[in-house]
């Protein structure tokens, strides 16, 4: 069984570890785009992302996603898990995958209570009726956060940044050497209904302080990042084309 290429995909493909007895006999292959940095595959591929940055594994998608983080994590060394922020989408499988893998969860300093106790999720998105049944549906159990992140911070080789809007304790990692950035939700590269690539904000449905974020998104456009990697759509290596759209973004 094959993959099909998609033409999404710019960035080189590693081989897949060795399938072990007693699971399915086809573990996709992560996708690397830059020194000690693969997004996982995901179907449909870009909509959720994960990404193994150094020996940390960066968000953990929905509670239905943890069989295919694990399975493509075999041979990799994973040595701790940080999220971009507490969302369903984003912490689902997080328990999971820390209790598979005895790694420790780190995430943004205000959203560690939200981890810790789920409900908190729910409360602290925009009270619509769609965050109060969805976000129920794909979000994970509670987990102790063993590190809560800080702006400077230290992970898998990349610095925190503290990107609020989105949530409270949002946070984004930056990597100066090579201009890498993962953002999360801050911005979004995906049309929902095409699953094509589309520049966007995060939907105002599910972020708390949108001009907050739009603040946050201006702080990161500043960087010029040669590589951007978002939690939903593809990667996106145009720095030009991301630093416009934002400076487009109402003030
Ligand atoms: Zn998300």
């Amino acid at each position: 069984m094959s993959e099909p290429a998609s033409p999404n995909l710019t960035g080189k493909a590693i081989a897949p570890p060795l399938p072990r007895r007693g699971l399915p006999p086809y573990t996709p292959a992560m996708q690397q785009w830059a020194d000690d940095l693969y997004q996982l595959r995901s179907f449909p591929q870009h909509a959720v992302n994960v990404y193994l940055m150094g020996d940390v594994l960066v968000d953990a998608a929905t509670r239905f996603d943890h069989r295919r983080i694990l399975q493509q994590l075999r041979g990799h060394t994973v040595n701790a898990h940080a999220l971009t922020h507490a969302h369903p989408d984003h912490q689902g499988s997080s328990h999971a995958v820390c209790e598979a893998l005895g790694i420790p969860l780190w995430c943004g300093d205000a959203d560690a209570d939200a981890v810790e106790n789920p409900r908190l999720i729910v409360d602290r998105l925009p009270k619509r009726l769609l965050n109060r049944t969805i976000a129920p549906i794909f979000g994970g159990p509670k987990h102790s956060v063993a590190r809560r992140l800080r702006e400077g911070d230290e992970v898998g080789g990349f610095t925190v940044i503290e990107t609020p809007g989105h949530s409270a304790g949002h946070v984004s990692y930056w990597r100066e050497h090579d201009r890498v950035l993962i953002l999360g939700d801050v911005i979004a590269n995906i049309d929902w209904l095409t699953f094509r690539p589309r520049l966007r904000e995060a939907p105002k449905v599910f972020t708390i302080d949108p001009a907050r974020n739009r603040e946050s998104a201006r702080r990161l456009a500043a960087l010029e990042p040669a590589l951007v990697c978002f939690g939903h759509g593809p990667p996106l290596k145009d720095t030009r084309k991301f630093v416009e759209f934002v400076s487009r973004l109402p003030t």
